[in-house]
Formats: C-alpha cells, structure tokens, sequence
C-alpha cells in the first residue's frame, strides 16, 4: 500500500492507475511487482502517431524494470493493449513510463544511465545488480535523446582532433564546440580522413557550418582540406598544443637516433633516462629531472641543440602582432633549415608550408583559448581508459557523447 502512495507522488501518469503490489519469489530472491491498469474510461494512444485511438485487443502481460528500492528489483506489470488507428493500423499502444519495446522503464534508464557517469559501466552494473549490456542500452537510450534534442544554434568556434582508442592505427575523429563559456564534444566519427571529418559537417548542416568562423585543427591534411571546402567563413587557426605535440615528436626521433650513434660509438650512454626532461616543460620538471636536464645540457649533442630550439620556439606565442610573430618564425626556420638535424628541418618545412594558418592564431586569439583542444583530450583519454569494455568505437563514441556531450535529459517525474 506505502509503495502505491510513494509511486504516486513520484511518478504519477495521467491515464494510469498504479494497481496491486506483491513480493514475489524469483529463486529465492524477492522481487517487488505493482500492477498498472489503464484509468477508467481513458483512450490508448497510438504509438505510431500519438493519437488518442480505440482499442482493438489487449496483449500478454509485460514486465517493465524500475529502479530497485532497498537492493530489491521493482517491476511494474502491464498487459499492453493495442489499438486500432485510422491512420497507422493496428497498433501497440504507446505508455508514458517506458520507450518503444523496451523492458526498462525510462526512470530506471535515465537512473543508471546517472550513475554510468560517474562510475564505469561494469561498475553500476555491479552494483545495482544488472548487466553491462542493459547500462549500455540505458546510455544508449539517453544520449540519443539528447542528440536528437540538443540546441546547436550558438556554435561558432569549433576544435577538430584525432585521438587513437586502440593500439595500432585505430582512430577516431572528434569535433568539439570550444565558445567561450560553452564547451562540449559535438561529434565523433570513425577513422581521420577527409570523408570523416566530412561527415561531421553534412550532420552539422550546411547552413550551420557557414556560420562556423574558426576552426582549430592541427595539420593534418584531410582535416585541412574538409575544413576549406565546408566551413566556408570560418578562419582555420592551427593549433598550438599540436605544433608542440610534433616539435616534442622531432626531438624523441632525434634522441632515439642520436642514442643510436652513440652506442655504435661506444661513448658514454648519457641520454639514457632522458626522454621527459626534454619532452616537458622546465617548470614541470622533478628534481631528478632538471638535474638529469642540467647534465645534458654540458653536452654538446644535437639532443640537446634540438630542444633549445624547441625551448627558443616558445617565444613565438607570445608575440601580439602577426607580423611580428611572421619574423620570428622565418628566422626559426632558417636556424632550423641550418641546424643539420633532419626531425627539426623536417618540422621546419611543415611550418614554413602551413605558415597563413599558423599565423591566424594572432589572429584569433582574443575568440578561442588554445589550450581548450588539449583539456578535451585529456578527458577522452581518461572515458576511454576508465571503460576498458568498449571493444567497438561505437560504443566508445555514445560514451564520449554521454560524458563530454553536455546533452539534454529525457525529461523525469523524479531525481532518483
Ligand atoms: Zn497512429
């Protein structure tokens, strides 16, 4: 009887009366069951149309899974009737408490799909007592609700990024809205070709892309080309946590080489345990690490002549003048073309070749906050460490959505 009260002031629906409720035995387990039936005289609605319609039959009794009360399952029970509609035929009814011909109620979806954020999937199926499968389904069915109703109109600035989910070239391509004060993951899509970033835009739409005016990508050249042929008023703005990302990837190659030839040598292995003091920035080092660095540098290898000049090249964001910063990086280069070590000419050449984009980081400056890219993809590395289950990418892309989507929510009679 307390259970009928407390079911009508949590989640009271118009048509329905909550009936009979019973403890059931479920091998040796107790299972909570509360009867619905339709309230008198009401119509069922066509779950084809919405329409209000007569009844043609009545189906089987159902059993749609609540969200359980003191570790014990709840299931509301329902014979489901049909209808007979003018416009759809015959017709399961449609009911408010559950989705098209799923077994779950939307509260008990929306409830663990809740707790899917918070905690690994196999986590809340652990401990609410359900299986991967059916959290995935209640993710699932959020995120697409909230897909299909989440308001795209204010985006203006977006950042485009690949990231690996699985050893070997696996890849995903991802597209973030970065406005200030509104960030989120906007889509994400199998593989980093032209034709997937491609994708995003004909999801997008073509009138929303023209009102995209900056794109921050890194240099990848199918990236480049989507971005020129459909974001036609939008200023591409190389990003600057990549440009770093591939001067630290030069220096790595030239260490590796360089440790190499020393070995051949055999000089004094010096750049062993080397690898983070170059590769991060001195303010971040341990003390091991800058007096690793400080070692190194009374060297005179081109370990360390690469990274000075990766060191130099910091200067460069802080220039406030296009024009200014122009000067700066020819000389970069040239010092670069000069230095004899292949990786840093060979990033050199890619920065003398993309140098307009590069460039319209001055230009955009005051609009997007560069370091945006590198927070999101911080946190997709942590969803996609945390679901160590997601074998397939689509599964890992409606976990991204669930977990940087920022979406809507079904609508709820109660926060559980
Ligand atoms: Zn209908």
């Amino acid at each position: 009887m307390l259970v009928k009260t407390l079911l009508n002031s949590i989640e009271k629906h118009k048509c329905f009366v909550y009936d009979k409720d019973r403890l059931v035995d479920c091998d040796g387990c107790p299972q909570l069951e509360v009867e619905i039936s339709p309230r008198k005289n009401s119509r069922a609605r066509c779950s084809g149309c919405g329409a209000s319609c007569p009844g043609y039959d009545r189906l089987d009794v159902r059993r749609f899974e609540y969200v359980p009360l003191w570790a014990i399952p709840v299931f509301f029970v329902y014979a489901m009737r049909r209808v007979n509609c003018p416009d759809c035929g015959i017709k399961v009814e449609e009911v408010p408490w559950a989705a098209g011909k799923h077994q779950h109620t939307r509260s008990y979806s929306r409830f663990l799909a809740k707790w899917a954020q918070r905690l690994s999937w196999s986590e809340v199926a652990e401990v609410f007592g359900t299986t991967w499968n059916r959290v995935y389904d209640a993710v699932r069915w959020v995120v697409s609700y909230g897909r299909e109703h989440q308001d795209l109109s204010e985006v203006t600035a977006i950042g485009v990024d690949e990231i690996a989910y699985k050893k070997g070239h696996n890849y995903l391509t991802v597209v973030y809205q970065i406005n200030q004060g509104s960030r989120r993951l906007l889509w994400a899509g199998i593989d980093r070709t032209e034709a997937t970033l491609k994708g995003f835009f004909s999801w997008f739409g073509e009138e929303h892309s023209e009102g995209i005016e900056f794109v921050c990508s890194d240099m990848w050249k199918p990236y480049l080309n989507a971005i020129r042929d459909k974001a036609k008023n939008a200023l591409n703005v190389l990003d600057r946590y990549h440009i770093m990302a591939n001067m630290n990837k030069a220096i790595d190659k030239t260490r590796r080489k360089e440790v190499q030839r020393l070995k051949e040598r055999g000089c004094e292995p010096v750049l062993t345990k080397s690898r983070w003091c170059l590769l991060k920035r001195v303010h971040n080092l341990t003390t091991k690490q800058t007096a690793k660095l400080d070692e190194l540098l009374a060297y005179n290898l081109r370990t360390v002549k690469a990274y000075l000049m990766k060191e130099d090249f910091h200067r460069f964001w802080n220039y406030v003048y296009p024009r200014n910063a122009e000067k700066f990086l020819e000389s970069w280069c040239q010092r670069a073309m000069y230095s004899r070590i292949e990786p840093m000419k060979d990033v050199a050449r890619s920065l003398r070749s993309h140098r307009h984009l590069i460039l319209n980081y001055f230009r955009a400056r005051k609009e997007i906050n560069s370091g945006v890219v590198e927070g999101f993809n911080n946190k997709i590395k942590t969803t996609t460490k945390r679901s160590y289950g997601f074998r397939v990418p689509e599964v890992l892309i409606t976990a991204l959505y669930h977990q940087l989507g920022e979406l809507p929510w079904p609508p709820a009679t109660h926060e559980f």
